[in-house]
């Protein structure tokens, strides 16, 4: 029977690599992209930790701000309270003791921002070094998937061109007309499988079923067949 004959076997071998040699092709098409996935990755990471950076640092720009305005108010109150003992007049006594207690409020009310503040401060530093110990350990993950990747591009492209040679000798053995026949299958149907075998009569390309004179051919004729639905190369395992 067909199935059993040397040229169809020499054919299902040929399929094999090509199937095989596609598979590997597609993989090593799509690793680029695999790798910008990755990239990106490492990116956000380093971004994460730029984000958390600013974010410390105008928090303690703001608590030395209200450091200073609060030093600064600080001043002008011990002026004005040095003012306070030369004056002679009650009304400017009470003017400066006005200004004193309304430098006081504003003192006290830049003192609770500036304990807030520094709450903050607080977090953020430890937000920062949390950030930074997972950072490392991802990138450092990131970074070996990425030299992974590039292992598995190396080892792609070696059996693509291994597969090239065996392919290359699969076809030089193999009987020409199975050969030409195989080649057009190929460029009718486009995408793999190319040969396939039918069960239950039907096509285990397209599902179809195959009428009764493929039956026929494939196990009276024995002769190479395609199926009348898709195209592809058609056998019977039994
Ligand atoms: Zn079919």
């Amino acid at each position: 029977m067909l199935l059993e004959e040397p040229e169809f076997q020499a054919l299902l071998l040929l399929h094999g690599r090509d199937r095989r040699k596609i598979g590997v092709e597609t993989e090593l098409r799509d690793l680029p992209k695999v790798r910008e996935v990755v990239k990106n990755k490492i990116e956000i990471e380093k971004e994460t930790i730029a984000s958390a950076q600013i974010d410390l640092r105008e928090l303690e720009t703001k608590a030395n701000t209200l450091g200073n305005l609060i030093a600064s108010i600080e001043t002008k109150v011990s002026q004005q309270k040095t003012k306070q003992l030369k004056v002679k007049r009650q009304e400017e006594y009470q003017a400066l003791e006005n200004e004193i207690k309304g430098l006081k409020e504003q003192m006290s009310a830049n003192e609770d921002e500036q304990l807030e503040t520094l709450m903050k401060v607080d977090d953020a530093r430890s937000t920062l070094a949390i950030a930074e110990g997972k950072h490392t350990d991802r990138v450092h993950s990131l970074e070996t998937q990425l030299e992974e990747l590039n292992e598995r591009e190396k080892l792609l492209q070696e059996e693509i061109s291994e597969l090239g040679n065996e392919i290359k000798a699969s076809g030089e053995e193999m009987d020409p007309t199975f050969l030409r026949e195989y080649e057009r299958v190929k460029k009718v149907v486009r995408r793999p499988p190319y040969v396939v075998p039918v069960e239950d009569q039907k096509c285990s390309g397209c599902n179809l079923r195959v009428s009764n004179d493929i039956v026929s051919s494939i196990l009276v004729e024995e002769k190479l067949t395609l199926c009348d639905q898709c195209g592809r190369v058609v056998y019977i395992e039994r």
